[in-house]
């Protein structure tokens, strides 16, 4: 029997790691599908490697290139996110809860919900077939769930991620704010790390109306520690439109404390885009914006509005 890789978008998010460890075993367990193994499209970022110790559960398998395969797609279905060789790959599921940008010439299992995470949508399937989550499974979805809603601040979150990780929380035995910011300060530090790997620590790529942008965020708890990084991390941007043939790109410093994101962007040359899509003027490539906090919510739609 060949493997049915469960897999997440590239620059794995905790959401998308743990979802596909939680809904590889949920198939297993179910027989929907016993050739079902988890899998990531890269590294696994300090969040996550955070979140997976604490519950001792071991990291999927890296899968470099799916050409050939068979796959189930979680947390993601826009082909600019999936797993090199996706294209030539078989896709034969898709559970996600982002904007629909797919495409496939047969017919598949496509569910999305706009819920603040994928893994409250395994949670439920796991509720609903009466599968037993044993300790680990149950702390890596709540540990999602705690992630992508920043801790239900973001306004993705809705009431539903709420009542699952309340319900997660008790299967683990943890008070779920308290456990959610030890979750977040796992990222939330930039010490030591090279421009690149803040803006590939959660990188979207996206295509409105033919232009290549990408989209980046990162969490952080102080302010004034990332914008000492402005500079590196524009410059490392500019490189990256200069060479890597994007047309824009957006770099989300999102403070978590304050609820406000420091927004870095390059290829906008006279601030209409971002004065359109956030009424926002930049200043030496950045504006701080109060209130943003959700890539998904609020700079997604705006931008595909202006650009799309
Ligand atoms: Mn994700
Ligand atoms: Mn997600």
């Amino acid at each position: 029997m060949s493997e049915v890789y469960v897999i997440g978008h590239k620059s794995p998010d905790t959401d998308s790691v743990c979802a596909a460890i939680a809904y590889a075993n949920f198939k297993r367990l179910t027989g929907e599908n016993a050739a079902a193994v988890a899998a990531r499209a890269g590294e696994i970022n300090p969040e996550t490697e955070f979140v997976l110790k604490h519950f001792e559960v071991e990291p999927p398998k890296q899968l470099d290139n799916a050409a050939g395969r068979k796959l189930i797609l979680v947390d993601h279905n826009e082909f600019g996110q999936m797993v090199d060789g996706a294209d030539k790959a078989d896709i034969i599921e898709v559970l996600d809860h982002h904007r629909i940008e797919f495409k496939l010439a047969n017919p598949i299992l496509f569910h999305t919900e706009p819920v603040g995470s994928t893994s409250t949508l395994i949670a439920e399937k796991y509720f609903e077939k009466g599968i037993k989550l044993d300790k680990k499974m149950a702390g890596i979805l709540l540990a999602a769930i705690l992630s992508d809603t920043v801790v239900f601040k973001s306004p993705t979150s809705t009431e539903r991620d709420k009542k699952v990780a309340e319900k997660l929380a008790k299967m683990v035995g943890v008070d779920p704010l308290k456990f959610g910011v030890e979750v977040k300060k796992a990222k939330a530090s930039l010490a030591g790390k090279s421009a690149k790997d803040i803006i590939f620590s959660d990188f979207k790529d996206y295509n409105f109306g033919g232009k290549r942008v990408g989209v980046g965020q990162v969490e952080i708890v102080d302010i004034e520690e990332a914008r000492s990084r402005k500079k590196d991390i524009l410059g490392e941007m500019e490189r990256m439109v200069k060479q890597e043939g994007y047309d824009m790109i957006f770099m989300m410093l999102t403070d978590i404390i304050k609820e406000g994101t420091e927004l870095l962007v390059v290829g906008d040359k006279e601030g209409t885009v971002t004065k359109k899509a956030f009424n926002a003027v930049l200043k030496d490539n950045s504006v701080y914006i109060e209130g943003m906090m959700s890539r998904k919510k609020q700079v997604i739609p705006p931008l595909e509005k202006t650009l799309g």
